[in-house]
């Protein structure tokens, strides 16, 4: 049995065209189905780019935490 820890941290969005801010979050619990995943890497695109910029088409409310190129570890 792994040892799942209670905190994850994110690099989040909370003000377009302003450093991301280090933050931290609980693990929420695993649904039946589901799986968690220890992300050890993530690109940044230009979709990325383009949403911290805020001018992406859409303005997603925020905060939000960028990020849909992941490499992790189940
Ligand atoms: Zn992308």
């Amino acid at each position: 049995m792994v040892d799942i820890p209670k905190e994850s941290k994110a690099a989040v969005l909370e003000e377009y065209n302003q450093p991301l801010k280090i933050r931290r979050f609980p693990v929420p619990e695993v649904e039946p189905g589901g799986m968690l995943v220890r992300i050890e890497i993530a690109g940044i695109c230009g979709t990325d780019v383009h949403q911290w910029r805020g001018n992406l088409g859409f303005k997603p409310t925020l905060p939000v935490i960028p990020g849909h190129e992941t490499v992790g570890e189940s």
